[in-house]
């Protein structure tokens, strides 16, 4: 009998194949006494140990492919960065020291403490930061207890989907190598790393399917599908044969867009449209050339500061920047300044002052920057001095009023009067713009239009404050939508202001990178998008594959409409 058991589906696609219950060695931690006399000795131990795990990842590295991604690599490269920190090397030999314990115990016991320090951090991203700690720790404590990893038999993996509590990114890395089909977790949510690792290796993949190991046997056959998070055992042949069909079309689909890779998109009447990439830090050029060979619409730079959780110089900025400009060989690079506060917060600025009731509202963004100039105008002079080796331009996030602008102005003068002074090369030309992710600044889009080279709308942020539904509350998840008459109207309001002033206006919000959607916004007049790298030859598709001029015509009835029902009735229209 077939068995249905749901997830969440963090890699789409589908794939069929026979289970393969994955059961890493228990790493349970025995505790017993060391005398003093023995501390040395205990100590040395716990030093090879963290030596061959060392090792393991150097030898785990060397086998894997020369392309492989350096964000990729990176996750074995921080692993073994942290195998280098006093923290457990020093870390733990002082707690043998102080209870005079067992090596196995001590690392135990530094793990705990420092997964503590994880769980305290308020970005659920560096949250799941702690699983690199845990992880660490058990490799470490597999070669105390000279027990060899369980090491996945590769003859018994292809093809197989991998049922996991958990992996590591060096599991999930050999495993891809081993051409699984698929990973189903136990645990793990959309920014764990196996969900990170399985969506840049393309491998369908389903988290949070809580017991899988239990009701899932070994060798049963399964379905996975990584759009909905549904896994089928013991499917019946209708299921099968309606999940093939899927599949088989999924991959069809797929290589008819790749032969529009480096192919203009142009509607059938001939209106040509931008289709940029939205990207958070240089090594992701590498992704977005494969998909286009084409610029950045929107570079979120606080994703360094967060990474490092730390504010940068000008100078590590300057080099960040460039090596981005590099990578894009002569495309154009869009930099929004900061947007730090609210759910992206670093921990050098937690802790001073009182929490804000409603972050989102609070001190974010271009208002944070204004009240610390100091961590901004480095920033400002940073981009201005990359600007003077290619096409960059500075985007401001979260305007909401020209008063702002008034203030980013004057310190746009002071940072040009700065990088003179210090006789530096930079661009006292750079192209401004604004983003318009707030219903005030949407409503006076006519104003920054006249003031600003550029409008980019963020829809992630305007459907926020427009709709009052924070964005990170699941609870009010279901309100959550796009098609709301008010959010069109500011989205039409901003088109349009850029269209009277001749400014160009693009969308970097999620709404530009979802299919469902490109249409509607074609229609409204939008002629430049800056989406994932993974959605650009889906939209590609559609844009030249409808009509601007009949778009119009039917979108104009889909913005006189105010009841939700139909609207998103009039879009499904448009999109079939
Ligand atoms: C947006 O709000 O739509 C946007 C692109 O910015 P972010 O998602 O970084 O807030
Ligand atoms: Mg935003």
């Amino acid at each position: 009998m077939s068995i249905i058991l749901n997830g969440i589906g963090v890699s789409h696609g589908i794939a069929i194949g026979n289970a393969y219950i994955y059961v890493r060695a228990s790493t349970e931690a025995t505790e017993y006494n060391v005398p003093a006399s023995y501390h040395p000795k205990e100590i040395e131990r716990l030093h090879q140990a963290i030596k061959e795990a060392s090792t393991q990842l150097n030898e785990i590295k060397s086998r894997i492919a020369a392309d492989t991604p350096e964000d990729i690599l990176g996750f074995i490269d921080s692993h073994l960065l942290m195998l280098e920190d006093p923290a457990f090397d020093e870390g733990a030999a002082a707690i043998i020291r102080e209870f005079s314990c067992n090596a196995e115990w001590a690392l135990q016991v530094q793990c705990d403490r420092l997964v503590q320090v994880f769980d305290e951090m308020d970005d659920p991203y560096l949250r799941t930061r702690k699983d690199d700690v845990i992880h660490v720790v058990q490799r470490i404590q597999h070669c105390l207890a000279e027990k060899p990893e369980s090491k996945a038999e590769p003859v018994k993996l292809k093809g197989r989907i991998v049922i996991s509590d958990d992996l590591t990114p060096a599991d999930t890395l050999m495993m891809q190598h081993q051409k699984v089909a698929a990973f189903v977790t136990e645990f793990g949510g959309p920014l764990s790393h196996t969900a990170i690792l399985a969506r840049n290796l393309g491998i369908p993949a389903i988290v949070g399917v809580h017991n899988a190991r239990q009701l899932i046997h070994p060798t049963e056959q399964l379905i996975i599908d990584g759009h909905y998070g549904v896994v089928i055992g013991e499917p019946d042949p209708r299921s099968l044969t309606h999940y093939r069909k899927l599949r088989q079309k999924d991959t069809v689909r797929k290589q008819r867009l790749n032969r529009l890779i480096n192919k203009p998109a142009v509607t059938k009447d001939g209106v040509h449209i931008l289709i940029q990439g939205n990207i958070d830090r240089p090594e992701d050029i590498r992704n977005l050339k494969q998909h286009d060979n084409t610029g950045v619409g929107l570079y979120r730079t606080e994703m360094m500061f967060l990474k490092d959780n730390q504010t940068l110089d000008e100078e590590a900025q300057f080099k960040t920047y460039k090596r981005a400009l590099f990578r894009l060989k002569g495309k154009p690079l869009t930099i929004r300044t900061l947007d730090l506060g609210a759910d992206k917060e670093i921990q050098e600025s937690l802790g001073q002052g009182p929490m804000a009731h409603n972050p989102a509202m609070g001190l974010r963004a271009i208002r944070r920057c204004l009240k610390e100039p100091e961590n901004f105008l480095p920033q400002i002079c940073a981009i201005m001095r990359v600007a003077a080796y290619g096409d960059v331009k500075m985007m401001i996030p979260m305007m909401t009023s020209i008063h702002e602008l008034d203030q980013v102005s004057a310190l746009l003068e002071n940072a040009k009067q700065l990088l003179r002074q210090r006789k530096v090369r930079f661009n006292d030309k750079i192209e401004i713009g604004a983003m318009i992710e707030v219903p005030a600044a949407a409503l006076s889009a006519d104003i920054f239009a006249q003031r600003m080279d550029f409008l980019s709308i963020g829809t992630n942020d305007l459907i926020q404050y427009t709709l009052a539904i924070d964005r990170i509350d699941d609870e009010v998840n279901y309100l959550y939508n796009p098609l709301h008459p008010a959010v069109l109207q500011l989205v039409k309001i901003t088109i349009d202001a850029g269209k009277k002033a001749k400014v160009p206006v693009s969308m970097c919000g999620e709404m530009a990178s979802d299919p469902k959607y490109t249409r509607l916004l074609l229609g409204m007049g939008l002629n430049y998008f800056s989406v994932q790298a993974n959605a650009i030859l889906e939209i590609k598709h559609i844009i030249n594959n409808s009509n601007m001029g009949k778009l119009h015509t039917k979108v104009r009835k889909i913005m006189n409409c105010h009841d939700l029902n139909k609207i998103e009735s009039l879009v499904d229209t448009l999109n079939t």
